[in-house]
């Protein structure tokens, strides 16, 4: 592995021209890197930083820990609406602790007096633990161990809660989530060779994110931040789960919308995920240069941001008032595949024994989302008043709602359910409901919460709400009861007359 700067170094590199200035270290910083900063020591350190720049509380864990914010510039982020909103968030997972150390180290950067040109044109809002409960933990779930980052549709864990209000809040523009994988896993040992990029960098792939955002990341914002990260001394791929060759098939990022990505990414959103590597102790192992990596990667995005704010903007404002006012009658996908174009992916390896690199030209490599079955997303849903459940989701994911609509000008059609059927989804194998619809006959208006398709949320909307979607929230153990033994499904769905 090639690390040809100390954190000293790169830091001193990242603030050329910045006034030499006493901040404060992060917690880990100034222990060496030996141990992680903890909980309590990250909120010592925030409130030492509220002197550079806000410090919010926007939310709790489920053991009752704050979640922070971080916001730039003091005093007026938020107040320009012309400026770019970029979000950075670490730590959903909490044994992936460089992601935290990495936006701690980000925030010491930023408080120095250097960036003032930056925050002319960027407010910033950085969040350095999703999950402070695992993080103290150093788990991978929170406390109710829930995957945090399986949670973004059905936003049943306080910590996914607090980080979705507080987008709704704020109209982001670019989001980055931060984590780390492991390349030590038993079928990577037996293999021989293992992953050895130190930053990996994914864009969005659910096929229903418009076009012009997906490729605008792939095609320039990756290899702009994946240029900055190598010009610093660190290695570098495209974020590309799976193998090892031979063994599994290699893709890039799940399309499912409840990974932090894709769900921000489906409301018009330029968002992204950056993993380090994370230690061969999945704890404290090489800790230094796993934060200072990261922290390249970051800085790489914010440069990106900066020097692109104006396309930026326009792209997500484009795509927002798309989704806002076009979703109705719009093709929305329901099932889709990892595919192959006869791509062979020339794969950067380690020799495990050796250390010495290698390349591996991977021919089954599935770089292509393909849709298999799409539906015409209709004027809106109508969701049973009775039904708590669906309630208390409609809340929490902020949906916009209609008092009325003219029965009159509506068709209103039910699901019946006549069997299931199995799919392949990210290999898994799961079972969805064969529906056909019908007529729904008789029924009062007055029971139901009218969601119209178009707003924001509309495409995560068709997606959670069409019973024959493979990422619906039917495919929840939580909401099963929606598809199974039964004969119809209780969400009913209104279409303009033609
Ligand atoms: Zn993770």
């Amino acid at each position: 592995m090639k690390h040809f700067f100390t954190t000293a170094c790169l830091l001193f590199a990242l603030a050329t021209g910045a006034r030499a200035q006493s901040l404060p270290a992060t917690p880990a910083q100034s222990e060496g890197f030996k141990t992680i900063s903890e909980y309590g020591e990250i909120v010592a350190f925030l409130n030492e930083i509220s002197a550079f720049a806000d410090v919010r509380v926007i939310g709790s864990s489920v053991q009752q820990r704050n979640i922070y914010a971080v916001e730039f510039p003091k005093g007026s982020f938020g107040k320009d609406t012309g400026k770019l909103k970029v979000l950075i968030f670490a730590q959903q997972h909490g044994n992936e602790q460089s992601g935290k150390e990495a936006v701690l180290l980000l925030i010491s950067e930023l408080s120095k007096p250097g960036y003032r040109h930056l925050f002319e044109q960027i407010d910033l809002a950085v969040i350095p633990q999703i999950n402070p409960d695992g993080g103290e933990l150093n788990q991978r779930r929170n406390a109710k161990s829930t995957d945090l980052n399986r949670n973004h549709l059905i936003l049943t864990e306080p910590e996914t809660q607090s980080l979705h209000a507080y987008f709704d809040r704020n109209h982001f523009d670019m989001t980055v989530d931060v984590h780390e994988y492991s390349p030590f896993g038993d079928s990577w040992m037996k293999y021989g060779y293992r992953k050895n990029a130190q930053v990996t960098f994914g864009a969005l792939t659910n096929y229903n994110i418009g076009g012009n955002i997906r490729g605008f990341e792939k095609k320039t914002a990756l290899p702009f931040v994946m240029k900055e990260v190598a010009s610093k001394g660190y290695t570098t791929f495209e974020y590309c789960p799976g193998g090892p060759p031979g063994v599994d098939y290699i893709r890039f990022s799940t399309f499912d919308i409840n990974d932090g990505r894709q769900s921000f990414g489906s409301q018009g959103v330029l968002s992204f995920i950056q993993e380090g590597m994370n230690g061969e102790d999945m704890f404290t192992d090489n800790l230094e240069i796993r934060a200072t990596s990261q922290l390249s990667g970051l800085m790489g995005f914010l440069r990106f941001a900066k020097e692109n704010s104006v396309e930026i903007r326009e792209l997500v404002r484009q795509e927002r008032a798309l989704i806002s006012s076009k979703t109705e009658g719009s093709e929305v996908c329901i099932q889709a595949v990892h595919k192959s174009d006869g791509t062979i992916l020339p794969l950067p390896l380690v020799n495990i024994r050796t250390l010495k690199d290698t390349t591996v030209n991977v021919s089954d490599f599935r770089p292509v989302v393909h849709c298999l079955k799409n539906v015409e997303a209709p004027f809106a849903y109508l969701i049973p008043k009775g039904d708590k459940m669906l309630v208390q989701w409609i809340e929490t994911m902020n949906f916009e709602t209609l008092s009325k609509i003219k029965k009159g000008k509506f068709n209103f059609s039910t699901k019946q359910i006549t069997g299931f059927y199995s799919v392949d989804f990210e290999d898994d194998t799961i079972q969805l409901p064969q529906t056909v619809a019908r007529p729904s006959g008789k029924f009062n208006l007055k029971e139901y919460i009218i969601l119209p398709v178009n707003q924001l949320k509309g495409r995560i909307m068709v997606q959670a709400l069409e019973p024959e979607s493979m990422i619906s929230l039917a495919t929840y153990p939580q909401f099963t009861y929606l598809t199974e033994n039964r004969s119809i499904y209780p969400i009913l769905t209104v279409s303009r007359k033609k």
